[in-house]
């Protein structure tokens, strides 16, 4: 490839320039800070609120964080609207046996 900067050859896998020593796009590659955390995942297991949060801030900055985070999310949702339907149908019981 040829470096953006000076535009002489360098080494497909050159992380900086040979010539004038700027990063070459494989540096952005090597220092990919979007590593997917699991540990933030299973912390908004918990804490639904804070995944809410994590997904919001890295859904532009970190799609792959963004999207673990979401993926652990999805159980917990459906663990509340479940919940919120056994509340729901044993009010609604409530109601009807009261009569
Ligand atoms: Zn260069």
């Amino acid at each position: 490839m040829f470096c953006s900067n000076c535009g002489k050859e360098i080494d497909d896998k050159a992380v900086v320039c040979i010539h004038c020593g700027v990063k070459t796009p494989n540096l952005d590659l090597s220092t990919d800070k979007d590593i997917p955390s699991h540990i933030a995942g299973v912390a908004s297991c918990f804490f639904p609120i804070v995944g809410l949060i994590l997904y919001f801030l890295w859904k532009d900055e970190k799609p792959k964080s963004a999207k673990v985070v979401l993926i652990w999310m999805i159980p917990v949702a459906l663990l509340i609207i479940f919940y919120i339907i056994i509340l729901l149908i044993t009010f609604a019981v409530g109601i009807v046996s009261a009569f």
